[in-house]
């Protein structure tokens, strides 16, 4: 419980999100993802703080039953499918675990001589893994592992948005782009459909703050959801995963997250970051209004405040 994992009970972790979410909600600055035609009808001032513990308690805050779809934040757990169908050789084959420095959607920005796209966090790295996935078991059947594997982090049946998915493959040039590039360099197959349906599938993925909080528990207590108590993903990928969301989870400004929150985590453009507090919790804000680098505003806010008031940092 709250007091086992931070120490404090949960009513005073209640108060203390409320205060987080006082202090931040006048800020209004930043715009919501708008490329994505669907994105852009969100409610732009929603917000939301969850927290699960490894034991499964949960305290939330604001839109915490708000439905968003998962976006970027979904590439670590489908970075974990792959390895755990495929194990690391013939994920490593395809895509890199060194951090870019770059935008989530850089289009030039490969390995030199292997031509991988540089981890999984990025658009190009996971879209090769979603080429993997539908290369070794069919569209049909990587989507159906998809969703039993988001199932397992949730704790319910998962959902996902029809028409945030059908927007994207509209109008999803630029990962399509990077799509043919990585066909160019032998990457991944023909099947570039495929491929970016299975890619925007994951993107859309529906969860409230409390879901993404209680999916980051999952990776905090090695791979076991804290309530069913079913197995999400083998343990030993855990750590993989929770790597390079340190590394790469928040793009081209993971090195000053390393430096201020100092967890693992990962971001994405409907607005949410999931952190992970490892043997402890997992953590979740949704503020749909973006900064340049597409995180949202308030998020970085919050767990900036969160991780300096909790002392919450894996250094610490
Ligand atoms: N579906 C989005 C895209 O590919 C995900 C990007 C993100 O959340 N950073 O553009």
């Amino acid at each position: 419980m709250f007091e086992q994992a931070m120490g404090r009970s949960a009513a005073s972790a209640q108060q203390y999100l409320q205060e987080l979410h006082d202090r931040f909600k006048g800020d209004t600055s930043g715009k919501v993802a708008d490329y994505i035609p669907q994105l852009a009808k969100v409610p732009q001032d929603a917000f939301a703080i969850a927290a699960c513990t490894v034991q499964g308690e949960v305290v939330a805050v604001g839109d915490a039953d708000l439905t968003f779809t998962l976006q970027s934040a979904s590439k670590p757990f489908t970075y974990g499918l792959a390895l755990d169908m495929l194990g690391r050789e013939a994920v490593r084959a395809k895509v890199g675990v060194e951090p870019t420095g770059e935008a989530f959607n850089s289009i030039v920005e490969l390995e030199e001589g292997v031509h991988r796209p540089y981890n999984p966090m990025i658009n190009a790295g996971a879209i090769a893994v979603c080429a993997l996935l539908c290369e070794s078991v069919g569209l049909d059947e990587a989507i159906a592992r998809g969703e039993a594997m988001a199932e397992g982090y949730l704790g319910r049946p998962s959902t996902f948005d029809p028409e945030v998915l059908a927007s994207e493959l509209v109008t999803g040039h630029r990962n399509r782009a990077i799509a043919h590039l990585l066909r160019h360099f032998h990457i991944m197959g023909e099947d570039i459909d495929s491929a970016l349906t299975l890619y925007y599938r994951q993107c859309s993925i529906e969860v409230t703050a409390r879901d993404l909080a209680s999916m980051g528990a999952t990776l905090a207590n090695r791979g076991v959801h804290p309530t069913t108590g079913a197995r999400a993903i083998g343990s030993a990928y855990v750590r993989d995963i929770l790597t390079l969301m340190f590394t790469c989870g928040l793009y081209d400004s993971a090195g000053r997250w390393a430096y201020t929150v100092g967890l693992p985590a990962k971001s994405g453009v409907s607005g949410c970051v999931v952190g992970v507090v490892p043997g402890r919790m997992g953590l979740a804000v949704y503020s749909p209004r973006l900064d340049s680098h597409g995180h949202s505003v308030r998020a970085l806010q919050v767990f900036n405040a969160w991780s300096e008031d909790w002392n919450l940092s894996v250094f610490e």
